[in-house]
């Protein structure tokens, strides 16, 4: 296909607005692309490479402005053409609205009167011009670049200008290429929909859709070596996330940055959350993968920072570790990391994408023996809140950001940002409660007061809203009986009755009205966040805060 005609298409799919005449557009292009169909279809996304290739062209707006200016002609330079942007709107415009080619003598055009550059040629000028690196490579970009634009006219500059700069600007998103695929080769778009995200490759989806129809799309698996996009998580709360699903898998949420790790039987290559190669920035982590796996496996999962003793560093430490691209070891020696394996989605020539999430847990449970940098992480099913808020104040403890919360049955589906991956919301408000009461704790702890009563200020005393188990260490325990003990007023079994004296500061998720308590209200997934030294029971919340709040 002759790139004249690329930009022919995809100028008339930039003049319609309607979706659905977008659409058309698009399939007529499909069905007029042959062979060049996938790079077509990569072209109309901006891309000239799949969205699983980190392969980036690099070249900054700057050059580009050069290439032009050069094709353009003696008297124009870089900087008039920047100085056109204001005018004409886009870096595409700009280009069309010069005469280029002023270069080039007669004979170079071709018997058509028209010096025909292909699609295919573009594609392969533009992965020269992208293997370009080291000293020179912007002289050999520019070079490429300048030979491109000089040979095309104004139609073709544009789009060739905009496809540089990866922004094409022509109103096609990913879902209308999918709709479009989907119609141009009578399939359903759920198959599309599912090849793509195991191929991540929309060119190759189109070609397969074409020669192979709903038994190809289908037929597609994941391939070690070709990353997928990362499944991703909403905020939610644990009693949301039970009532949903009635019970919970419960996982750390390490405050890291997220790799997908891909181990082919020999060696592991591991790609950041955009799918960038980062094998080479955290060589540790891909021989500690290599060393732990027993056969070919997509794992997903977390990279954190540690301090020396083994304790999580925040985020900003590992980011380190990715930027630096040269002085690897220097920066291994700054930020030592470790790779907390949560998923699995392929072990062993099995695809696991459509299995429920425990079943690809216990998968990696069998395949993965942790080794130098690399950790399985534990996930817990729990139905019981306190239980979570047990997990969570444990994981807190040690240093990580909190909890996520996974449906236990649901598949791993990349890309998409859905309900069955939450992360627990932090509180948004907190409490300081009084507390009125507590329970002696059972077993183990049956010298410890273990349930706190806690209650708010109303207008004639002290009134109840809750209880608190959660989020308290023994050691907390311990000291929190000692504050408590010269408070007790009386005690009956296990319930002790305590004098209003001490306040606690307390996180929950949400208040709702409730005939348990006194005050009318119930904190739900009440924790124990810290004593409020500073504050006299006096000092603590009132019914009236409670009732704004339940109003906010
Ligand atoms: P956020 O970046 O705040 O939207 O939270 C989602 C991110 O948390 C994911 O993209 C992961 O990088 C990260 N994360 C940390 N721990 C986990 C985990 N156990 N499961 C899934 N994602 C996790």
């Amino acid at each position: 296909m002759e790139f004249a005609e690329f930009a022919e298409h995809a100028a008339a799919v930039e003049a319609t607005s309607a979706d659905t005449e977008i659409r058309d557009a698009v399939v007529d292009l499909f069905e007029e692309s042959g062979e060049q169909l996938p790079v077509v279809v990569r072209f109309l996304l901006g891309r000239v490479f799949p969205a699983h290739d980190s392969t980036k062209l690099d070249v900054g707006p700057r050059l580009c402005y050069e290439a032009i200016a050069r094709a353009a002609g003696q008297n124009v330079t870089a900087d008039d053409v920047e100085d056109r942007l204001a005018e004409y709107g886009d870096v595409g415009n700009v280009a069309a609205s010069y005469d280029l080619g002023g270069q080039r003598g007669l004979a170079a055009f071709g018997a058509g009167g028209r010096d025909g550059l292909t699609v295919a040629e573009v594609a392969d000028r533009l992965t020269e011009l992208a293997r370009a690196s080291g000293d020179g490579s912007q002289d050999t970009k520019l070079d490429v670049l300048f030979d491109l634009f000089n040979r095309a006219d104004p139609p073709e500059a544009r789009y060739l200008a905009r496809l540089v700069l990866s922004e094409m600007r022509i109103g096609v998103g990913e879902g209308t290429v999918r709709d479009a695929i989907a119609e141009a080769f009578d399939v359903p778009v759920g198959s599309v929909e599912r090849a793509l995200q195991v191929s991540n490759d929309y060119g190759l989806v189109a070609e397969t859709a074409r020669e192979d129809g709903v038994a190809g799309l289908d037929g597609m698996a994941l391939e070690v070596g070709r990353p997928v996009q990362a499944m991703l998580a909403q905020a939610g709360t644990v009693t949301g996330a039970l009532e949903d699903w009635g019970e919970a898998a419960v996982e750390i949420k390490y405050d890291g940055a997220r790799v997908q790790a891909h181990y082919d039987g020999e060696t592991a290559r591991l790609y950041s959350r955009n799918m960038e190669n980062v094998t080479d920035p955290l060589p540790e982590i891909a021989s500690g993968v290599a060393a732990s796996l027993s056969v070919p496996a997509i794992l997903d999962g977390e990279v954190v920072a540690i301090d020396e003793d083994g304790q999580p560093r925040p985020f900003q430490a590992v980011l380190r570790r990715f930027r630096r691209k040269h002085d690897v070891a220097k920066a291994r020696e700054a930020v030592e990391i470790r790779f907390h394996a949560f998923d699995c989605l392929h072990a062993d020539g099995t695809d696991l994408l459509d299995d429920p999430l425990v079943a690809r847990h216990d998968r990696l449970a069998s395949i993965l023996d942790p080794a130098a940098n690399v950790e399985r992480s534990e996930l817990w099913t729990a139905d019981d809140p306190e239980e979570i808020a047990d997990i969570e104040a444990r994981a807190i403890d040690s240093g990580h950001e909190g909890i996520m919360l996974k449906n236990p049955e649901s598949p791993y589906t990349p890309g998409k940002r859905g309900q069955n991956w939450r992360k627990r919301k932090p509180d948004v408000e907190t409490l300081d409660c009084v507390v009125t009461g507590a329970e002696w704790g059972e077993g183990r702890r049956a010298n410890l007061l273990g349930t706190f009563e806690l209650s708010v200020r109303g207008p004639d005393g002290y009134e109840t809203i809750g209880k608190v188990a959660t989020g308290i260490t023994d050691e907390q325990l311990e000291a929190l009986t000692d504050l408590l003990d010269p408070y007790v007023r009386a005690e009956d079994g296990t319930d002790v009755d305590i004098e209003p004296a001490v306040v606690f500061e307390v996180g929950y998720e949400e208040i709702q009205e409730s005939p348990t308590y006194s005050s009318g209200y119930a904190l739900r997934f009440p924790r124990f966040l810290d004593v409020r030294e500073d504050k006299d029971p006096d000092d603590a919340d009132s019914l009236s805060r409670v009732e704004r709040l339940v109003e906010e």
